[in-house]
């Protein structure tokens, strides 16, 4: 399998490469969907994750949204994996035009790549919502930048310019996805050779859709489990998806 993979690379001359949640899961980045992060919401917080992180539930209980995004969204030591480093490097040697992530970690760019599309936007940009001002992540980390007017100690982190509420550029449920990403990721799949989906059972929106735009050669599926698309696929590896980059890349 590992040899068909190098194969279809070394032919390639436009790989896009699609991934989701198990791309980080070997980062230490756990995949808040699973059954574990279902479980410990619902322990916590007796809500499931896609409650947590709606924008109502955003809008209407905010500090509970961010106490709860801090503890299960943001891993500051998680560090790039095999599976991005080997990315970054087929887009080094020209082989790969674009990354496209349900992720919102940042670890592509970490890695390496440069030509990265987030499709769920990113933990790394914050923004306040009432003037607009941007924030880093480790700013809105800071506890000194989480305290109500009063000076208590909130989760919210608030903007140092006009005390508004910041909040993440990341897209929670209610909320649409950007459409010019999602129109430049759909061009970016139909013009590639090669498309490779990792880390993704591909059942979430818009992951499905998007796969359906490929008309290249060679549909590649790396994942630890079955999915609906394996019978359209010329090659699919159901292994950890750092290995089988990390061995046929690096
Ligand atoms: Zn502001």
């Amino acid at each position: 399998m590992y040899e068909k993979l190098k194969e279809i690379i070394d032919r390639s001359r436009r790989i896009v490469f699609f991934g989701g949640a198990g791309v980080s899961t070997e980062s230490g980045v756990p995949d808040f969907r699973s059954e574990n992060g279902l479980y410990q919401a619902i322990q916590v917080y007796g809500r499931p994750p896609e409650e947590m992180l709606s924008y109502s539930f955003f809008r209407d209980n905010t500090d509970i949204f961010f106490d709860y995004y801090i503890n299960n969204l943001i891993y500051l030591e998680a560090k790039p994996n095999q599976a991005h480093l080997a990315l970054a490097e087929l887009e080094r040697r020209g082989k790969l035009a674009a990354v496209v992530t349900q992720n919102i970690d940042g670890l592509h760019q970490l890695a390496g790549s440069s030509q990265v599309w987030e499709l769920h936007g990113s933990v790394l940009r914050n923004y306040c919502k009432d003037c607009g001002a941007f924030y880093d992540l480790r700013c809105i980390m800071d506890e000194e930048n989480r305290k109500d007017g009063t000076g208590a100690q909130t989760h919210t982190p608030y903007c140092k310019r006009c005390g508004g509420v910041v909040k993440p550029d990341v897209v929670l449920y209610e909320e649409a996805l950007d459409d010019s990403v999602v129109n430049e990721a759909v061009e970016l799949i139909c013009e590639a050779d090669t498309l490779i989906v990792g880390g993704t059972s591909l059942v979430v929106y818009p992951a499905a859709g998007l796969i359906n735009h490929f008309r290249g050669d060679d549909l590649v599926l790396i994942n630890k489990s079955e999915t609906q698309y394996d019978g359209k696929a010329t090659l699919v590896i159901n292994e950890p998806i750092g290995k089988v980059l990390g061995t046929c890349v690096l």
